[in-house]
């Protein structure tokens, strides 16, 4: 409530730049991530237009509001204390098209659906994505990838708003793309769409990959519970989930969050857990493995968020 105090001069501007509706207050952020966990946020807001965005970020600059991007929140963990300031979601963003042998996807859409829209028009290349549960944006943010594809692979170009909230258009070589990573996180980029190029292809071919990654990700991974996929980054040499099987942590957990049975590279929620918990369940198996093995586990998600 304090904070919600703080921030009313903030609130009252935005709702000179967007509806009331697009405005939320003391949002719990649990609702907007996989994990379903984490606090609140003081002002959500879902600007309705690219030119609303723009404004937003340069609200928050003249003001020097804290400013955090949320995609899907399928690769993020909101600490229990919730975020300060302003927290935006582009999920207004959903347009997905086809431009010839192109797709075109707004940032808020979930990349399974630009995948899905490829199988569609009859279009091979963004098959890899098809059970990936995050945005675009979120997807071009870490250069996400399955199953031997990734979004460098294809992506042409992408639209984007800078931190100082200019309106620009990159091509992909300019996001230095490489293993779950870009500049999207050093440059502050927002990302408001995305091309990416692909080839013709036949329905019933492109749909047989699709449906053998399913199957594949439906066998190995815990779907049935809220987790953030793959919490390491595969270390040079290992297999993440390898390590954490050898050192025998599946199963073993902090309050409700536990190392997944079915894949050791997942932590699920699985019974109520707070962020604090899972948080600890992180770092219990950063160092255990490190203990055993020697080998530094370096994150792939990201937390955000205050204690
Ligand atoms: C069950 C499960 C399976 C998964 N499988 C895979 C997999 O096979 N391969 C893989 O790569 N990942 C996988 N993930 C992780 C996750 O889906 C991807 O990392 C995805 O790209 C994250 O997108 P998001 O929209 O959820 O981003 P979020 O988690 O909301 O955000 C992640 C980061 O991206 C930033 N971001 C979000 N939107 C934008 C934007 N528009 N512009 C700029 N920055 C933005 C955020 O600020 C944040 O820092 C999986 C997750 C789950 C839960």
């Amino acid at each position: 409530m304090i904070q919600v105090v703080k921030y009313h001069h903030i609130y009252e501007q935005l709702l000179t730049i967007t509806a009331k509706e697009n405005v939320m207050v003391d949002e719990q952020l649990r609702n907007h991530t996989y994990t379903k966990l984490g606090g609140k946020a003081d002002l959500f807001v879902t600007p309705a237009s690219i030119e609303e965005v723009q404004q937003i970020v340069k609200l928050a600059n003249k003001e020097e509001v804290p400013f955090t991007l949320l995609g899907n929140g399928s690769n993020l963990i909101v600490r229990d204390g919730g975020i300060r300031g302003i927290v935006m979601s582009p999920k207004r963003f959903t347009t997905i098209k086809r431009e010839g042998d192109s797709i075109i996807a707004e940032s808020g859409a979930r990349i399974i659906d630009a995948s899905r829209k490829a199988l569609e028009e009859e279009l091979s290349g963004l098959e890899f994505a098809c059970g990936i549960p995050g945005t675009v944006g979120g997807a071009l943010y870490m250069n996400a990838g399955a199953y031997g594809g990734e979004v460098k692979d294809c992506l042409h170009y992408t639209v984007v708003v800078t931190k100082e909230g200019e309106l620009l258009t990159l091509k992909a070589e300019d996001l230095d793309l490489d293993y779950r990573t870009s500049n999207i996180p050093d440059k502050g980029y927002i990302v408001l769409e995305a091309r990416f190029d692909l080839k013709p292809g036949k329905y019933d071919e492109i749909k047989a990959i699709m449906d053998d990654l399913t199957y594949k990700r439906e066998s190995k991974q815990p779907l049935e519970y809220p987790s953030c996929g793959s919490v390491f980054k595969r270390p040079p040499g290992y297999f993440a989930g390898k390590l954490i099987q050898d050192s025998e942590l599946q199963g073993k957990g902090v309050g409700g969050a536990e190392v997944s049975t079915k894949h050791a590279g997942f932590i699920v929620n699985k019974d109520n857990a707070t962020a604090t918990d899972y948080i600890a369940v992180i770092e219990m198996v950063q160092k255990t493995v490190k203990d055993k093995f020697g080998v530094e586990l370096e994150r792939e998600v990201r937390i955000l968020g205050e204690d």
